[in-house]
Order: structure tokens, then C-alpha cells, then sequence
């Protein structure tokens, strides 16, 4: 084995730390762990890393809101962050953070190395500027109507419902969400990574004649296209300062520049590897120099694919770094088919999901799910209540427990030294799939993996009930013949668990200690236990129930909606929902302007081409129907509004939208999406009603 002994460094992306670990985050970090977990036993020197992404303007933001430091908050988060990745069996060699020393010494040195290169331009860029908090604004810090649809209340890049991109600059009536006022337009200087001039490297490196190992080229094909798309769009430079204040590394000789967050963030991967390595008599080197014999791996999400396969290749090719071997990207999760969604109790939290379950439960359902494409994967939770029973406890666990007890009571646990010829046969059914199963989890195929294992425990199943151990027993000539059945059996359940711990480590660990043997390796599939007693049979693993899935569901939402209720503040999908500072004062008759009236919903229905979208029609007690366009759609089906009473804005100068004239606009509270709630006046107000 060693002397084909490779040596890998793993990472997965680094969690931000401004929120918990959910079980769509764990689909990476799962897929990951299997991965090193299965090299590991094939006897490689496989180091996985990773850290906490710390950096940025939401971290600083929330933790102002809080009212502590950004150090406060970043080391609490980190501690959480540990103790969901222990819970689900995630084993990193090192989990650390960006704010670190190491860190900072190689993302300061990183942008001297791309300056020399002459790859770092200076330009001065005009940008939204909040004069009430003195900052500039990221470009999801400002809010707007979009200058092509005219939606009211989009992010400053790019339109929810017409799904336009453009700059902040473009938008409508921008507000910043942190202040509430209207940004003004400032000028800066920037730093550039001159991109645009690295995309012969990129080209280069994406055939795979940079990489380190036979692993081919470093992209799914349809990774690989997006490049394509990314090249034939062309190559923008890449922005990569922002200024004070912000929490980050200082650019060198800038004052009051920082680097952007996405430019230290995965040089933390190698902070992380830097650490470690200085921990454990490494060499840091041999991993990250151009003649590294070391492969590198990154799992990533298809979300941030842009920056691990344009920017981070090439900053570290320029920089006189090796580049990465491969990129493994994943898709996305759903849950019964549609995103994780908080007003359905489908957005989980690691930890509330260990709280109600065996978290290996979840590890083994991803794997019996990811192909190793960029495609999403379904949590469907009847199918994985059923998968949990009939294949892992009904298939898996029940050739230990079948097999065990005659052992024990009959033989002291002795398993038995002679097997006859069928009974090798099944064995080396088992033992000849190995090379196979294994091809499957290196190429990350781990569903077909999970496919071929439970095939195999259906063979082992089959052995056992051809043969009747328990028939057998009644026949007190047949002794013999039990043994050899029973410790065959016993065997077949070894091997299979051989295949399941990469997937399984804890309950793996279990086996082992039942079968009183040392940790498994793959090589353990081949060698047969022969003379050897094993110990006693604890319960091994449990079925469910899909009643514990909807409890652990049910009280996910009742939870979300108690936090929601006692702290509107950290509701809403995304983290930067600080409240909004109250605005600049105004007077009595400008407030007397605006002329509010209790509307009557007659109808609501959806518009064609308009994900987010409504079209109502309001009585506001003049016999003359107003119809309003209102971005409410993700927050109220059509047929449960025509009724309701609500406060619309009646004297809005009418806007003409890519659907139709909207002659006013309904009054609602919320960040968007799913969570806006329309006002409802108290009982007894009339439509037509002036609000004041
Ligand atoms: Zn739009």
C-alpha cells in the first residue's frame, strides 16, 4: 500500500459565520467527510481541513446588533459551527478560523505576490455610499425598484421577479436597508485582480495538465461548460478592496483599504492547512509549493463555483503557488421536493435535527442520494423513514442480529474454523465487489455505491434464509452446520460493514466492538476472521417512525415561529435583517401626504411571466376598483385574500408595469419572500376609511 500511498488535502467551503450549520450546508460537508473518510482507510494520508469564513460586513453588522464584538460573535459561532460538525461525524484534521494570524500573513502576502506579478490595478469607482451610517453599501445592502420591471423592494444587484442584473446604481428610489435613507453616490479608490488577463492559464489548467496526480481534468463537464460561458462572456476584473469600516486584513500599504472577504476567505483553506501543519510537524510547503506531489481537493456547492474556478486558480497560479486538482461540486438540497422553506419547518438546523434523530441516519440517505454531479438532491422524508428501515436496520443490521444470538448461546461467541464451499462462495461474492464499490466512492458515485452494498446485503439475506439458522438449531445433529451458518453470516455482516464505514463511522465503530476486532480498513473485506470469538450483541441500530420525522418537522416551525415572535429581528432567510434605524423626522403635513385607506380585497389571482406577483383588485368604498400589483405571491395564495380588509397607499402616482397599470400599493411588514404579512385593520373599519 505505500508505495502507491497517495497524499491529499481536502477541504470543504468554509461556513460563514454569521448563522448555524442547516442540513442543506450538510450535504458538503457529508459528502466530504465520506470521501477522506473513505481514503483514509484505503491507507492514503488524506488531511482535511477547514475553517470558519469570519470576514465581511454581515459578520460586523450582526455583531453591532448584538451589541458585542465581531471577535465575540465569530468565536461563538466557531463553537456551534465544531459541535454540528461532531454531531454529524464530520472529522476535520483542523477547524479554524479567517481571523487568524496565519491568515492574515498569507492573504496580506498573497496581494504583495499578485502586486509584483503587476496583476493589482487601481482604479477610482463610483459607488452608494450610507451618509447616516458612513459606509459604503454591498451591493444586497441597498434596495430598490428594478429599472426594468419596476418591482418595488429588490437587492442592488440584481431583480427577483424579472430576474434582471444590473448595478445598484441603476436601481429606483434606492434605500439603504441598514439606515433607511437614500444612499448618495461617492467615489473611491478600488483594487483590481486583473482577471481578464489570466484566462490562457485558466484554459490551461482546465484540461488538467496542472494537476498533480492522473485525476484528469479538475471539472465536472458541467462545470466545465459554465467556464466556457464565464470565458465567452469575457472576463471581468475583479474588485478586491473595500473600505473602512470593515471586518478584514488591512491591505498593505493602503490605508483604511481592506481585502474583501472572498479574497482571504480561501486562502484560509491553505491558513487552515498552515496550522495544522505547524501543529503536527508538517511540512506546509509540500503542499502548497508549484512541485507539491500532494493532490487538492475542494468541495464546493455550484453557487460559489465563480470563485473557486476563475479567481482562486488563477490568484494562486499568480501568486507562484500549484493550483487545484479538482473541484467536486454539488448541488443544492430540497426537501419534499421544494427549497428548505421556514414556513414549513423544512429549514433545519443540524443541531435540531440530532436532537430528534440518529444523525447517521442522514449521512447514509445523501449517500444513498449524490451521484457526484452538480445536480440537486431531494431529503423526501417518507422515503427517508423507509430507506432508514427497510435497508439499513431491515437489510443491514438484521444479518447481525439473526446470526448473533445462536452464536453466543450455543458457542461462546467461537466462530467456527471450517466454512464448507457454499459458504465461501457467498463470501467471495461479497469480498469480489470491493474493488468496484471502492471505484464508486473514489469517483464520489456513492449512491451507486449504497446500490451495490444493499444488493449484497440482499445476497447475504438470501444465504441466511436458504439455510435457516433457526431451523437448523431444532436438529441437534445439524450443530455444526449452525456455526458454519452463523459465522458465515457473521463474516458477510463484517464485510458489508467494511463498505458502509465510510458512511457509517460510529455505528461502524459499534460493529467493531461486537466483533471484538481492531478499526476496519478495506483491505479487512479480503482477510477472513477464521479462529475468533466475538462479543456480545448490543442493539446496534434502531428503526424510525415517520412520526418522530413530523415531530422533529412540527417543532422546527413552532420554534422558527416562537423566535420570530419574541425576536422579529433575526427572522428572514437572510442574515442582514438588522431593524432598520428609524428614518430622518418629518413633519405632521408631509406624513399627510400620503393617503392611506382601508381597502377590501375583491380578487387576487396570479400574473402570467410573475413569480412574485399579484393582481388585486381593492374597494376603497368609491365604486371604482383600484388594481394593484403587490409582490406577495411567495406569501399568500390568491384565493385566500378576497375578503380581506387592508391599508393601501391610495394617492401612489399610478406605475405603469411590464403587466399592467399599478394605481397604488398594499401596505406589508417583512423582509420579503415567504415572510411578509400584510396589515389588517381591527374589526369594524370600512373600506374607504382614511388611515391617519
Ligand atoms: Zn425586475
Amino acid at each position: 500500500m505505500t508505495a502507491q500511498q497517495r497524499k491529499v488535502l481536502v477541504t470543504s467551503a468554509l461556513p460563514y459565520a454569521n448563522g448555524p450549520i442547516h442540513i442543506g450546508h450538510l450535504v458538503e460537508y457529508i459528502q466530504t467527510d465520506i470521501w477522506v473518510r473513505f481514503q483514509k482507510m484505503r491507507g492514503h494520508d488524506c488531511v482535511y481541513v477547514c475553517a470558519d469564513d469570519t470576514h465581511g460586513t454581515p459578520v460586523m453588522l450582526r455583531a453591532e446588533q448584538e451589541g458585542i464584538t465581531p471577535e465575540a460573535l465569530i468565536e461563538r459561532m466557531h463553537a456551534e459551527h465544531l459541535a454540528d460538525f461532531n454531531a454529524f461525524h464530520v472529522a476535520f484534521e483542523n477547524y479554524y478560523s479567517t481571523n487568524s494570524e496565519e491568515n492574515r500573513v498569507l492573504s496580506q502576502d498573497m496581494y504583495r505576490r499578485l502586486d509584483a506579478a503587476g496583476l493589482i490595478d487601481k482604479r477610482v469607482i463610483e459607488q452608494f455610499y450610507d451618509p447616516a451610517k458612513e459606509m459604503f453599501l454591498p451591493d444586497r445592502y441597498i434596495k430598490g425598484e428594478c429599472p426594468r420591471c419596476h418591482t418595488q423592494d429588490q437587492y442592488g444587484d440584481s431583480c427577483e421577479n424579472c430576474g434582471a442584473t444590473y448595478s445598484p446604481t441603476d436601481l429606483i428610489d434606492p434605500v439603504s436597508i441598514i439606515s433607511g435613507t437614500t444612499p448618495v453616490k461617492k467615489e473611491s479608490e478600488h483594487h483590481f485582480f486583473k482577471l481578464s488577463g489570466c484566462e490562457a492559464f485558466l484554459r490551461d489548467w482546465l484540461t488538467g495538465k496542472h494537476n498533480t496526480a492522473e485525476q484528469g481534468a479538475p471539472l465536472q463537464a458541467e462545470a466545465a461548460n459554465k467556464l466556457e460561458e464565464w470565458f465567452a462572456a469575457g472576463l471581468r476584473d475583479w474588485d478586491i478592496s473595500r473600505d473602512a469600516p470593515y471586518f478584514g486584513f488591512e491591505i498593505p500599504d493602503a490605508p483604511g483599504k481592506y481585502l474583501y472577504v472572498w479574497l482571504d476567505a480561501p486562502v484560509g483553506y491553505m491558513a487552515s492547512c498552515k496550522h495544522y501543519c505547524d501543529a503536527s510537524g508538517r511540512d506546509f510547503d509540500a503542499y502548497w509549493n508549484t512541485d507539491s506531489d500532494a493532490e487538492l481537493y475542494h468541495f464546493i456547492g455550484k453557487d460559489i463555483l465563480y470563485f473557486h474556478a476563475l479567481f482562486w486558480p488563477a490568484t494562486l497560479h499568480a501568486a507562484g503557488y500549484r493550483t487545484p486538482d479538482r473541484l467536486c461540486v454539488h448541488g443544492f438540497l430540497t426537501v419534499n421536493g421544494q427549497k428548505m422553506s421556514k414556513s414549513r419547518g423544512t429549514f433545519i438546523a443540524a443541531a435540531h435535527f440530532a436532537r430528534y434523530l440518529d444523525a447517521e441516519y442522514l449521512r447514509y440517505y445523501y449517500a444513498a442520494k449524490l451521484n457526484g454531479s452538480m445536480e440537486d438532491i431531494d431529503l423526501n422524508l417518507e422515503d427517508f423513514v423507509a430507506r432508514v428501515n427497510s435497508n439499513l436496520v431491515g437489510k443491514y443490521v438484521n444479518i447481525a442480529s439473526r446470526a448473533a444470538g445462536f452464536l453466543s448461546k450455543r458457542f461462546a461467541g467461537h466462530l467456527c474454523r471450517g466454512l464448507s464451499d457454499i459458504d465461501r462462495e457467498v463470501i467471495a461474492a461479497l469480498q469480489d465487489a470491493s474493488e468496484t464499490i471502492a471505484e464508486h466512492f473514489e469517483q464520489r458515485q456513492y449512491s451507486e455505491a449504497v446500490r451495490l452494498i444493499m444488493a449484497l446485503a440482499d445476497r447475504a439475506n438470501e444465504y441466511i434464509n436458504e439455510y435457516k439458522p433457526w431451523e437448523l438449531a431444532k436438529d441437534p445433529d445439524q450443530n455444526e452446520r449452525v456455526q458454519q451458518v452463523c459465522s458465515t453470516s457473521i463474516e458477510l455482516f463484517r464485510i458489508l460493514t467494511v463498505y458502509l464505514k465510510p458512511i457509517l463511522p460510529a455505528l461502524a465503530q459499534k460493529v467493531e466492538t461486537f466483533l471484538d476486532i481492531a478499526p476496519l480498513t478495506w483491505t479487512d473485506a479480503k482477510v477472513l476472521l477464521g479462529d475468533h470469538t466475538i462479543g456480545k450483541y448490543e442493539h446496534l441500530a434502531k428503526r424510525i417512525d415517520l412520526k418522530q420525522v413530523e415531530k422533529m418537522v412540527d417543532d422546527n416551525l413552532s420554534e422558527q415561529e416562537q423566535a420570530a415572535a419574541t425576536s422579529p429581528a433575526r427572522h428572514g432567510e437572510a442574515q442582514q435583517h438588522t431593524v432598520a434605524p428609524i428614518a430622518d423626522t418629518i413633519g405632521i403635513e408631509e406624513f399627510a401626504k400620503v393617503d392611506l385607506r382601508i381597502a377590501r380585497i375583491l380578487k387576487a389571482e396570479s400574473v402570467e411571466g410573475a413569480d412574485k406577483l399579484l393582481r388585486l383588485e381593492l374597494d376603497i368604498g368609491d365604486g371604482e376598483p383600484r388594481t394593484v400589483f403587490a409582490g406577495i405571491k411567495q406569501a399568500y395564495a390568491p384565493e385566500d385574500l378576497p375578503g380581506r380588509l387592508t391599508v393601501m397607499v391610495a394617492n401612489l402616482a399610478p406605475r405603469k408595469m411590464r403587466f399592467g397599470v399599478s394605481e397604488g400599493m398594499v401596505l406589508a411588514a417583512g423582509p420579503g419572500g415567504e415572510d411578509l404579512w400584510i396589515l389588517n385593520p381591527d374589526d369594524g373599519a370600512q373600506p374607504g376609511m382614511r388611515v391617519k
